[in-house]
C-alpha cells in the first residue's frame, strides 16, 4: 500500500463535549507547551512530502479553535507536494471561517454531525449550536470547500432514530453523509451495548429510502463505501471500522497533538517526534525515522499492537 496520508491533531482542545468524545469529568488536557507549534507541524509535514505524503488532513479536538489556524493553513498550503489539503471539524465555527479558509488553501472539510434534531444535538454535543452547524455547511458548499461531507456517529437509544433525517440532508445538498462506526477508547464514556453496526443503520436507510445504488464520489479512495439514494444531490458513505477490518487497504498516517507519529488509530507503538525536533535532530534524523514508520506501516494489521488506551481529541479523529 502507497503510504500517502497524514492526519494532524492540531489541538486536543473542544468548544464541544460530545458524549462519546470527552472524559465527563473534564480531565486531562495535554499542557499548552507539549502540543506542537506551527513551525514545527510545518516541518513535519514537509519532511513527511519528501517521504511520499501527498493529503493532509487538520483535525483534533477542533482545529478552529486553534488560534491563527488560517496561518497554519496557509504554510501547509505552499509545503511542496502536499496535493490534498483538508479539514475535519465540529462546524460551529465554519460560517464565521469558511471563506477565510478557503482563501488560505484549505480544499475541502469534513463536518461532524451526528443528529439534526435540535434537542438531541444538544444532548449529544452539550451545546444548542445546531442552528450555527448546519449554516457552516451551507456557507462551506457555497465557498466552494468541496466536496463537503458529514460524518455521524449512531449510537443505540442516543441517535439511532436520527439516522433517516441524517441521510436526509444527502437528497437536499451536495452532501456525502457519512456513518462511521463507533470505536471504543478507553477514555470514551460510551459502553458496548451502545454500538450500532453499518448494516443495521443502513437497513434503517433502505426501509425508509429504498434500495440504496453503488456510487462514486470524488476523492473517495479511503475506507468508505459510497451509495445514493434515489433522487438524492450527494450520497451516503459507510466507514465500518468495527465490523470490517482495512488494514491492507490503510494509507494514513497520524501525528497527534503532542508530536507523535501513530502509524494506526489503535497502535500501541508510537514515535515521538517532537522529542526528536525539540532535541535539535536534523532533517536526515528526522527523515530516516519517517521512512522507518512508513516501512512499518506497510505491514501493519491490528495482530502487530493493538490498544483501545488512546484519547480521540489527542490522537485525532
Ligand atoms: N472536532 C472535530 C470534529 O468534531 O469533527 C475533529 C475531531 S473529532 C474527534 C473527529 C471525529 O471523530 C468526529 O466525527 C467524532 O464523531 C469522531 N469520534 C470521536 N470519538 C470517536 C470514537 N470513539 N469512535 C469513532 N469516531 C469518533
Amino acid at each position: 500500500m502507497h503510504i500517502d496520508y497524514l492526519r494532524v491533531s492540531v489541538t486536543d482542545r473542544c468548544n464541544l463535549r460530545c458524549i462519546y468524545c470527552h472524559c465527563l469529568d473534564d480531565c486531562d488536557f495535554i499542557d499548552r507547551r507539549e502540543i506542537l507549534r506551527f513551525e514545527e507541524i510545518r516541518r513535519i509535514v514537509r519532511l513527511f512530502a519528501e517521504c511520499g505524503i501527498r493529503k493532509v488532513r487538520l483535525t483534533g479536538g477542533e482545529p478552529l479553535i486553534r488560534r491563527d489556524v488560517i496561518e497554519l493553513i496557509r504554510g501547509l498550503a505552499a509545503v511542496s507536494n502536499i496535493e490534498d489539503l483538508a479539514l475535519t471539524t465540529n462546524g460551529v465555527l465554519l460560517e464565521q471561517m469558511a471563506e477565510q479558509l478557503k482563501a488560505a488553501g484549505l480544499m475541502r472539510v469534513n463536518v461532524s454531525l451526528d443528529s439534526v434534531q435540535r434537542e438531541n444535538y444538544k444532548r449529544i454535543t452539550g451545546f444548542d449550536l445546531l442552528g450555527k452547524v448546519m449554516t457552516g455547511i451551507r456557507k462551506a458548499i457555497e465557498v466552494g470547500l468541496s466536496p463537503v461531507r458529514i460524518n455521524a456517529i449512531i449510537l443505540r437509544g442516543v441517535n439511532e432514530l436520527d439516522v433517516g433525517s441524517l441521510a436526509e440532508l444527502s437528497m437536499e445538498m451536495p452532501v456525502a453523509v457519512r456513518f462511521i462506526e463507533y470505536c471504543p477508547t478507553h477514555k470514551g464514556a460510551v459502553p458496548e451495548e451502545f454500538f450500532v453496526p453499518n448494516s443495521q443503520v443502513r437497513r434503517s436507510i433502505e426501509d425508509r429510502f429504498g434500495r440504496l445504488a453503488a456510487a462514486v464520489v470524488p476523492n473517495s479512495n479511503g475506507p468508505a463505501v459510497y451509495f445514493k439514494i434515489r433522487g438524492g444531490a450527494g450520497s451516503v458513505g459507510f466507514i465500518s471500522g468495527r465490523t470490517k477490518v482495512f488494514c491492507q487497504s490503510c494509507n494514513r498516517l497520524r501525528l497527534t497533538s503532542d508530536g507523535k507519529v501513530m502509524p494506526c488509530l489503535y497502535s500501541a507503538n508510537s514515535y515521538d517526534l517532537k522529542g526528536l525536533i525539540r532535541g535539535g535532530a536534523g532533517d536526515e534524523q528526522i527523515l530516516a525515522l519517517l521512512k522507518k514508520i512508513i516501512v512499518e506501516k506497510r505491514g501493519y494489521t491490528r495482530l502487530n499492537s493493538f490498544t483501545e488506551e488512546f484519547s480521540m481529541r489527542n490522537v485525532g479523529g
